[in-house]
Formats: C-alpha cells, sequence, structure tokens
C-alpha cells in the first residue's frame, strides 16, 4: 500500500489531480458549515450582479441567488451522485463479470448477451430512455447514468475473469474442497480488484459528466436545487449577457473531471505492476551499445570471434555486471559448450552477440563480437535484422514459450524461411516438410499442421531446432535447449544436432549446465562463473584434467552410471550477486583452495596450449581433482 502510494506521489500530474480532488471534496464536505448565504433563496432585484460584488463573491444568477453558496452546494451534490454512480456501477457489473466469468459456459452466454443488448443501444439514448421511463429526478439520473455504465464494467472483468478463473491456484482451492463462493471471495475477487479500481478511476469524471448532462437538459436534479449540470442549463439563456453563471459552474466541472482523471491515469500506472517499474517504454530492437574502451581488433580466429565482451544492467543506480570481460571463438562445423550454474551469465553472452538482450536495462558496455570479420555490437538495426536467423540462430530453452500458440507449426516455419527468403508458399511448405524430416518427426506432412499444443515437449523442441535452421544458418547459439526435457528425449536431440552439425557443417554454441550433455557433444568448452569465464579448452582435456577449482567442482555434481557409490558433491555457498562482484576470484568465497591473494586484484585468463585457466592456484594433478 505503501508502495502503491510512493509510486502514485512519484507521478506529478497524478499528485497536483489528487490534491485538487481532495480540496474540492473538502470543501464539498464542509459546505453545510460554512457561513453561505442560502443557495436557494431569490431576489429578483439583485439578479446578475457580477463577480467579485460586496455582497456576493462570484455574483448572483438570474433569479438573484448567491453563486457562491449554489457553486458549493452544486458541486456537493454532483460529486455524491457522481461518485455513488460510479459504486453501484462497479459493483453490480464486477458481480455480473465475474459470475459470468467464473462459472462460463451457459450462464456466461445468457448474461453477456444481455449486457450485448444494453451495450448496443447508444448509451446517451438509454440513459434518455431510463429517465423517460422513470421521470425526471436526481435519484434516476444516478439510476440511469449507473445503468448505462454496467455493461462497461461487466465486460472488463468478465475477461480478467476468465483467465484468472483457469489458473492453477484457483484449480488448486477447487481440489481444496473450497465452495465455488469461496473461491470466488478468496481467490479471484483480490485478483480483479485493482481492475475495478483502475476502470472506476477513469470513468468516475465521465460519470459526473452524464449526470450533469441529464441535468443540464432538466432531467437531473429539479429546481430549485442546484447540482452543476442544471446550474450550467439555468445559466445558459445569459450565456452571452452575463457569462460568469456559466464560467463558473463550468470551471468547477472542468477542474473536477480534470483532476480526476489525472488521478485516475496515476492510479492506473501505479497499480499495473507490469509499469511499476516506471518503465513505460518497450524494449529496443537491438540492446544499447555504450563502449567507452577502444574496441578490440579481430584476431581472425574462428567464425565468430567474442573479444572482452560486456554487459551490463543498469536498474536505476544499480549496475549489474552480468558478462565481464568474456572472449571466446569457434571454429565452422565447431561445437563450444558454455558451462555454469544459473545466473552465471551465459544467455546474457548468447544474447549479446545478436544484440537481442533486451534494453533498457541491458547495455553493451565493451568488447566486439567478430562474425566474419564483422563487428556486430553497434552494427545498424538492418543489418543485425538480415543476420538474425541467417548467419546465427538461436533455440531456447522453452520452445512452448517461443511457438506462437494460435498459429500452426508449419505456418510459423514458413514464415521463418519467408523472412529471409522470397518463396512462394507452396515451395516454403515443402521446404517446411523438409526440416522436420531433418529433425527427425514423424509423418512430417500430417505433423505440419497442428498447433503447438498438440505436440509433446520433445516434438516441440525440434520443432524449435526445425526453426533455428530454417535459413541455413553457420552458427546455432542453443541456450539450454534440452534443459526441459527428460532424459530419453534429451539424448534425441542431442543426437540430432550432432548429425546436424557433422551433415551441414554447422558451428553450435551449446549453452548448458549439465557437464553429461558437453562430454556427448561438444569439441571445446568455456567454463563460466559470475559473468567471466574461469576456465577453457578441449572438452576431453578438461573432463581429464579440471584445473580450476569450479570445473572440479561441477563436474563432481555429475551422478556417473555403474560409477558405484560416491557423494555426489554440491556446491557449498551461491554465486556472488553481480551488482557485488568481490574483487579477486568470484569463486574465493566457496573454494577449499582459497588463499590470501585470491582475493587481490584481476585474475588474468592463463594459458598454456588450447588450455587456459582464471587461477592464481589451479589444481595441476588429476587425482587431486578427483577427490
Ligand atoms: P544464466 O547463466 O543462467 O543464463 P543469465 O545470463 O540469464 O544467467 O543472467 C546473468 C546475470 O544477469 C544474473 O545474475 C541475472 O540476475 C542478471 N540479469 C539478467 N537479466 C537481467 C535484467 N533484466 N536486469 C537485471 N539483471 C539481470
Ligand atoms: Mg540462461
Amino acid at each position: 500500500m505503501t508502495g502503491f502510494l510512493t509510486l502514485l506521489a512519484r507521478n506529478r500530474l497524478a499528485l497536483a489531480g489528487g490534491i485538487v480532488l481532495l480540496l474540492v471534496g473538502l470543501l464539498a464536505l464542509v459546505t453545510p458549515l460554512l457561513p453561505l448565504a442560502d443557495p436557494d433563496v431569490t431576489n429578483t432585484s439583485n439578479r446578475f450582479r457580477p463577480i467579485f460584488s460586496p455582497d456576493a463573491l462570484l455574483g448572483t444568477d438570474h433569479l438573484g441567488r448567491d453563486l457562491l453558496s449554489r457553486l458549493m452546494w452544486g458541486t456537493r451534490l454532483s460529486l455524491a451522485v457522481g461518485f455513488a454512480a460510479a459504486i453501484v456501477a462497479a459493483t453490480l457489473g464486477a458481480a455480473i463479470g465475474i459470475i459470468a466469468g467464473y462459472y462460463g459456459g451457459r450462464t456466461d452466454n445468457v448474461i453477456m448477451r444481455g449486457v450485448d443488448m444494453l451495450m448496443a443501444f447508444p448509451y446517451i439514448l438509454l440513459a434518455l430512455a431510463i429517465v423517460a421511463a422513470l421521470g425526471p429526478g436526481l435519484l434516476n439520473a444516478l439510476i440511469a447514468v449507473a445503468a448505462v455504465n454496467v455493461p462497461f464494467f461487466a465486460r472488463n472483468i468478465r475477461g480478467i475473469t476468465v483467465g484468472i478463473a483457469h489458473k492453477e491456484f484457483v484449480d488448486a482451492a477447487r481440489l481444496a474442497g473450497l465452495s465455488n463462493t469461496r473461491i470466488i471471495l478468496s481467490e479471484i475477487l483480490p485478483n480483479v480488484v485493482p481492475v475495478i479500481v483502475i476502470a472506476m478511476s477513469t470513468t468516475i469524471g465521465w460519470m459526473i459528466l452524464e449526470t450533469a448532462g441529464l441535468s443540464f437538459l432538466g432531467l437531473g436534479s429539479q429546481p430549485p436545487q442546484a447540482d452543476l449540470g442544471s446550474m450550467l442549463g439555468e445559466a445558459r439563456s445569459a450565456l452571452i449577457t452575463n457569462p460568469h453563471t456559466s464560467i463558473v459552474p463550468g470551471m468547477m466541472i472542468l477542474i473536477i473531471v480534470m483532476a480526476i482523471n489525472l488521478l485516475g491515469d496515476g492510479v492506473r500506472d501505479a497499480l499495473d505492476p507490469r509499469l511499476k517499474s516506471g518503465a513505460l517504454s518497450r524494449p529496443m530492437a537491438a540492446t544499447r551499445v555504450d563502449r567507452k574502451a577502444p574496441v578490440p581488433a579481430p584476431t581472425g580466429a574462428g567464425l565468430l570471434d567474442v573479444q572482452s565482451l560486456e554487459t551490463q544492467f543498469h536498474v536505476k543506480d544499480r549496475v549489474y555486471r552480468a558478462v565481464g570481460g568474456v572472449d571466446l571463438h569457434v571454429e565452422k562445423g565447431e561445437c563450444l559448450g558454455i558451462i555454469g550454474e544459473s545466473g552465471s551469465g551465459k544467455s546474457v553472452t548468447a544474447l549479446s552477440v545478436m544484440g537481442l538482450v533486451a534494453s533498457p536495462p541491458g547495455v553493451v558496455t565493451g568488447g566486439a563480437v567478430y562474425y566474419d570479420g564483422e563487428d556486430l555490437i553497434g552494427a545498424p538495426y538492418r543489418r543485425l535484422r538480415e543476420m538474425r536467423g541467417r548467419n546465427v540462430a538461436y533455440i531456447f530453452q522453452d520452445p512452448l514459450a517461443t511457438l506462437h500458440p494460435l498459429y500452426r507449426v508449419g505456418d510459423q516455419l514458413i514464415e521463418a524461411i519467408r523472412a529471409h527468403r522470397p518463396i512462394g508458399k507452396a515451395e516454403g511448405r515443402a521446404k517446411a516438410v523438409d526440416l522436420l524430416r531433418a529433425v527427425r518427426i514423424p509423418n512430417a506432412e500430417t505433423r505440419i499442421s497442428d498447433y503447438p499444443h498438440e505436440m509433446s515437449g520433445g516434438m516441440r523442441q525440434r520443432v524449435g531446432i526445425a526453426m533455428a535452421l530454417a535459413n541455413d544458418p553457420d552458427i546455432i547459439i542453443a541456450d539450454e535447449p534440452t534443459t526441459a526435457l527428460d532424459v530419453t528425449v534429451q539424448a534425441q536431440v542431442l543426437t540430432i544436432l550432432d548429425d546436424l552439425r557433422r551433415s551441414r557443417g554447422l558451428a553450435i554454441v551449446f549453452i548448458t549446465h549439465d557437464f553429461g550433455v558437453v562430454a556427448q557433444l561438444c569439441d571445446r568448452v568455456a567454463v563460466m562463473y559470475a559473468g567471466r569465464i574461469v576456465e577453457e579448452g578441449r572438452t576431453a582435456e578438461i573432463l581429464d584434467a579440471p584445473r580450476h577449482p569450479y570445473t572440479a567442482r561441477l563436474m563432481a555434481c555429475v551422478p556417473e552410471l555403474g560409477g558405484g557409490k560416491r557423494r555426489l558433491e554440491a556446491i557449498a555457498g551461491l554465486p556472488p550477486a553481480v551488482n557485488k562482484l568481490p574483487p579477486g576470484c568470484a569463486f574465493a568465497e566457496r573454494c577449499t583452495r582459497v588463499q590470501e591473494d585470491c582475493r587481490q586484484g584481476h585474475i588474468p585468463l592463463a594459458r598454456a596450449g588450447g588450455h587456459g585457466v582464471r587461477c592464481l592456484h589451479p589444481i595441476d594433478d588429476s587425482r587431486e581433482a578427483a577427490q
């Protein structure tokens, strides 16, 4: 709640609106206590006195009534009616919406068709018809305004409720044996209240206007009782000769409605969690680049050559060094593994290559990524788009999240192919079937018209691979593509990737946290920890004799089939937070071999042959590593 208020207060306009509204509301509340003239006493000899007359501060109207007093009483009435109408409409509408959305089926159909019928009338006509049927009067105007706004709330809330009613936590409540009423009150209602408040805060102003409109037409408050609408209506005939009689109530309506709308927008922004960090902006199409240090020159090593890449997240005044100077290279047709615990910066490294890190908050602050000699960091968006998918393609962990749920997988494949090549639909389809065959999906011709939800997880990941292959890329970056799959399916997917690599000369950057997978697939492996590469070399060599204590500990976490009884060692402690990296070795806190000098200064990646290790006291003996 305090969070909500501080967010609201940070929005200057909303704050201003809130203060104005509070003042107007307070004045309306204390009106009966103020020494005001009687608003309804006429004195025709005193009519049309101008503003700032000695006995009438805002002048008098066509019957000589004190305008200030009428304004205050009228505001009081208009606010009361507007708020009452909003509360009635919101309560009724929300109740209808929740019931329709929660019960669904026939209940939903019957209720919503009724709501649709109400919505089919222009609402002003409907309000007029209701007042005409009930007879003029303020209470009837309130009923009419509330009634025409009920459908708006009902529709809104029903939509939200339908979404919530099928969520797992509602199913869980049902399984726990709660009654429907309890579920609605304890599970559904708390989730829709913010939406109700938002809808209300943005419509109250509108309802005050509608009530004023009905009063203006003489259908709302009846003389001599004043509300803002009827004051305007009565002043209409003197609009030219004595404009102040119109301006006074008109200004008040303007002020109230403006204040409510500004506050309402602020409430909406503060309540919507997606807007909470103030990030109304969308991520840019390519990661922001802000390189201070000189850009390293290409070494010519490999097809993809990443040099001292640094990617950070700037959130308010905090800086997260997710990737802190990573050097990598991948040859044509080679498979490079990147391994490390969750949070070590593997995904951010991979996404930085093609400028796919969301900015804000992501920023590439240093280094270069050379693809065939061309620096991709800071390349124009057009160029990146040309290369995404065609030169470097990605496979992500969760294929259900990357496939569009409403399109058939074939159509999505064809779209991916046609994004880079101007070919016809039929040709695209033939190619899509070929791709599905290449990733060994049985009955590719029929499977092509499946929706993603009709496939199993392994099948979907194969579609993900097919999609990455769609434009014959040279490099595929696979970010934990098998983590969500079970072991047998994982083995199949790995075999497919390995075959494709050999048959098509693909280079693969394979990101994982599982040494078993690396052993099976990768030629070389880079071990990441806290945004840095701590060890790098040929897979066989590292598996044989890991030199960095972290690598050794990671390998000790892998169970071996038929390896007999052995303690599986979890690594004690947690990786450091990347916004508070310690000086020296980031692994020092958890390392058993730590010494004084480990905690001081930068530790470089020392290379010997093809094997690099970032450690001052590396393991020398392979027997020691196995302990
Ligand atoms: P992983 O190795 O598991 O793929 P990531 O590359 O996803 O790890 O994340 C690396 C680090 O960057 C983590 O510490 C994570 O907290 C941080 N990070 C990732 N995305 C953001 C973000 N949008 N804002 C702040 N920090 C982030
Ligand atoms: Mg990741």
